[in-house]
């Protein structure tokens, strides 16, 4: 494989986090369990007022859970999305179907 059609990731775990909390809130923060709007920023988690509960950005969603970073997940989507081999992504060729 040549070197220079290996994809990277351009984004910033930041950068990459804050558009999935745009598609994940919808440009409304709320509360999954109770749907409160008022939610409060507590570090790398959320806090309702309401339920007094922390939970994370995935919470309520099919990335519950999810152990990997937000670059990687964003190739990985990406890869998908484009129908394109995971032996572009060198941290993920291990997975690729030979
Ligand atoms: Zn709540």
């Amino acid at each position: 494989m040549n070197e220079s059609t290996k994809l990277i990731c351009t984004l910033s775990n930041k950068q990459i986090k804050a558009q999935f909390k745009l598609l994940i809130f919808n440009g409304r923060s709320r509360c999954p369990r109770c749907g409160y709007t008022k939610i409060r920023r507590s570090e790398n988690r959320y806090r309702c007022p309401k339920c007094r509960l922390p939970f994370s950005l995935t919470l309520g969603t099919w990335l519950k859970g999810m152990k990997l970073p937000w670059d990687k997940l964003y190739l990985l989507l990406d890869c998908w999305l484009k129908r394109m081999s995971l032996d572009l992504v060198p941290e993920y060729a291990m997975f690729a179907v030979a």
